[in-house]
């Protein structure tokens, strides 16, 4: 068994550091994880690329190996382990939460707020690293039909859409808006998609994901915002606007068109985090009976749930990773996901 591993870090001054750690040894409960790939979530940059400006759940303890969306196999056990073993592949829910809380007994370890919550990536040590260190509690188990890169985009982004898209319900007659189209919105269009939604349609700015959506075939119709946006997703939704709307822009005029684009009783989940919005409430809401909801990752038992979906529906996230780079180029998977240009970004642990 090798002793040394190596593990991105981020200072926090857009750059990527490399650094040998000690392979950690599972105690009792808990697992060693060989890392098979590992994807880079928006909120890496956002709150800990380009500065360390993340606070509570999402402060970054400086030195930590990066990576809050893992996947691999378990290589070796500690004590007293209660369903996994060895050779078993696994999805690392990405927040090891107190486990007795009334949010961690509803399977939000998310939302914990004990001392002892910490997060993969964050507070403790993640998956832009060789080898994992893992509770058994934090792990979902990965089918064999779905492949390391599938299982990291649900550690995380498919996991929080899927939360989403259970809280605001879709359904076979309904048009769904995705609002920003970075890995998360796509990811909210693949599944709407698989769960029955009979348009899809998506607003985004950047080319290259425009291009994206079309190109994987995950939107009816793709508009880059400017003033006539609204009126663009009336006209093809009959006037009335989309049943449903998710917004993963986290941008002030991407909430206002997702709210102001979905028709009377219709239902809008907040996913895209930061910033702000502005609307007005009497017209924009209260008048058509519309309900907004915030919704942040999702539970334990719902991420089982979807990988189970994943592979009923035959789908795979893995087809939103537009570039993979080995650990050694990690800086540069940063970088690329920092410039949007990209769909997901993975890097991946070969022999
Ligand atoms: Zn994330
Ligand atoms: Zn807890």
């Amino acid at each position: 068994m090798v002793t040394k591993m190596r593990a991105a870090i981020l200072p926090g001054n857009s750059t990527v550091e490399l650094k040998d750690f000690e392979v950690p040894k599972p105690g009792h409960g808990e697992v060693l994880i060989k890392t098979r790939a590992t994807t880079i979530c928006g909120s890496d940059i956002r709150c800990i690329y380009r500065e360390h400006v993340g606070k509570g759940p999402e402060g970054y303890i400086p030195g930590m190996a990066a990576g809050h969306e893992p996947c691999g196999e378990i290589v070796e056990e500690g004590e007293g382990l209660r369903r996994f073993k060895k050779g078993d592949r696994v999805i690392v829910y990405h927040i090891s939460g107190c486990g007795v809380c009334n949010d961690c007994r509803r399977g939000y370890y998310i939302s914990c707020k004990s001392k002892y919550r910490r997060a993969y990536g964050w507070q403790r040590n993640g998956g832009m690293a060789e080898y994992i260190l893992a509770e058994e509690k934090d792990l979902i188990a990965l089918p064999d039909e779905l492949t390391f890169k599938d299982g990291a985009q649900v550690a995380c982004g498919f996991g929080t859409v899927y939360e989403a898209l259970q809280k605001i319900g879709v359904c076979g007659d309904h048009a769904v808006l995705v609002t920003g189209l970075g890995p998360v919105g796509l990811a909210a269009l693949m599944l709407a998609k698989a769960m029955g939604a009979e348009k899809l349609i998506g607003v985004e700015m950047n080319d290259y994901r425009i291009k994206l959506a079309k190109d994987l075939g995950l939107a009816d119709y793709v508009f880059k915002p400017g003033d006539d946006t609204l009126k663009q997703i009336l006209d093809v939704t009959g006037g009335y606007g989309c049943e449903r709307a998710v917004d993963c822009s986290a941008n002030d005029a991407g909430r206002q068109l997702a709210i102001r684009a979905t028709r009377q009783w219709g239902k809008i989940a907040f996913v895209g985090e930061g910033g702000t919005v502005n609307f007005n409430p009497s017209p924009d809401i209260i008048h058509d009976q519309k309900t907004i909801y915030g919704s942040w990752v999702t539970s334990l038992w719902l991420m089982e749930e979807l990988v189970e979906r994943l592979v009923r529906w035959n789908i795979h996230p893995e087809d939103l990773v537009t570039h993979e780079f080995p650990l050694e180029q990690a800086g540069e998977a940063y970088r690329l996901m920092a410039s949007g240009n990209c769909g997901k970004v993975a890097v991946v642990f070969n022999d």
